[in-house]
């Protein structure tokens, strides 16, 4: 049986953990050369020696996607080593600080929408001069924050990136179609990942009242969040060519949350 992603090379950020990890793992057992992006060196080592340990072909690209050089360097190691790039997959993100909209501060703001938001224009920005060659697929990992719920309180520099690259992949697809470039957004609903270990979260001081964090409500699971490897499936769908006539559209995984 012939792989999905036979021949093709995939950039992945946040490959070291959570969706991106489980992507990178299932689109190198697709047969894709996977670089594997983010800060981290020895997390991206072990998601690329299990690429490897399966038969693929896999390297580590330790980047900070919200710095421009580390992202030119990284488009330049992938020609170096693969001449072609056809999948890009811009996953990696932070929650950020979580806080009431007054007792969030600027700088906090700013590292969300830097990390968020600039660090997605620049991932898909440096890239498209080698997605140009051959036509391809870039997805982004938005959420349903930014989309369709809006629940969380506290969440609202969060919120508001997701949103912009809902916007970001829809002015992207129409930019990039004539050139046989596809950019569709996956927001995802609540996954079981190690996201919320590292966010901060602030109450409001004045109120001493908690923030609220409801736990998910997933109607299809009875509360149970996804996995990375549920979210991974569906980033290969879009990767690959059985969706090649979809593009700039968000697709919800969240076992209907944000229909509540
Ligand atoms: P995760 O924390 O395991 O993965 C995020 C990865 O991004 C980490 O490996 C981290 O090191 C990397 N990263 C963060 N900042 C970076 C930077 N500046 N440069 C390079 N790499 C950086 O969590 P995850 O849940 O797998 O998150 C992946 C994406 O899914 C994120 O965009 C997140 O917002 C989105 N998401 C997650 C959930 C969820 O419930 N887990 C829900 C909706 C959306």
């Amino acid at each position: 049986q012939k792989r999905e992603l036979e021949g093709r090379v995939a950039l992945i950020t946040g490959a070291g953990s959570g969706i991106g990890k489980a992507a990178a793992i299932l689109f190198g057992q697709q047969g894709a050369k996977v670089a594997a992006l983010g800060r981290t060196e020895d997390e991206l080592q072990q998601t690329v020696d299990e690429i490897k340990q399966a038969g693929g072909e896999a390297l580590v690209l330790t980047a900070d996607i919200s710095e421009v050089e580390d992202m030119q360097q990284a488009i330049r190691t992938i020609e170096d080593q693969w001449g072609r790039l056809d999948i890009v997959f811009a996953n990696a993100g932070i929650n950020g600080v979580w806080a009431p909209i007054e007792e969030l501060e600027p700088e906090e703001w700013d590292k969300t929408i830097k990390v968020n938001l600039r660090g997605t224009f620049l991932t898909i920005r440096y890239a498209i001069p080698l997605l140009k060659k051959k036509g391809g697929s870039v997805i982004i990992t938005a959420s349903v924050n930014g989309t369709r719920i809006f629940s969380n309180t506290g969440a609202t520099a969060y919120s508001c990136t997701k949103a912009a690259q809902v916007a970001f992949t829809q002015m992207a697809a129409l930019e990039l179609a004539k050139h046989r470039i596809r950019v569709n957004v996956i927001c995802p609903g609540a996954i079981e990942t190690n996201i919320d270990e590292n966010t901060e979260r602030r109450d409001l001081e004045s109120e001493k009242e908690p923030v609220e964090f409801p736990e998910g409500n997933i109607p299809l699971t009875d509360g149970k969040p996804g996995t990375s490897e549920e979210v991974a499936e569906l980033a290969l769908f879009l990767a690959s060519d059985r969706s090649r006539h979809i593009t700039g559209t968000p697709i919800w995984i969240d076992g209907a949350e944000s229909l509540l």
